[in-house]
């Protein structure tokens, strides 16, 4: 058994969690689903998050509801329409 750190501080929470629709709304149905995505990208690295680029660049009112954490080839369309 080796020395396993947990690094805590390096993987914040996403500042959106608290608001994010995809969780606390879309994702009730799936909470395993929810799990996993959690750990990855709200607990883990927001920054790979679809939502969150959005978010980001455009503000809250502009992520699409269902616009998934993966979905980060979306992004592209969403940024070019809002600015259109
Ligand atoms: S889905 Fe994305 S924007 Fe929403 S809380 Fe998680 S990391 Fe943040």
């Amino acid at each position: 058994m080796g020395n396993i750190t947990v690094r805590k501080e390096s993987m914040a929470d996403c500042e959106c969690l608290a608001k994010c629709i995809f969780f606390n709304d879309r994702m009730a149905s799936k909470p395993a689903t929810a799990q996993i995505l959690k750990k990855q990208y709200c607990q883990g690295n927001s920054s790979e998050c679809a939502r969150y680029v959005v978010f980001k660049a455009l503000g809250g009112e502009h992520v699409p509801p269902d616009l998934y954490p993966s979905q980060k080839d979306r992004v592209e369309k969403i940024l070019a329409s809002a600015r259109a």
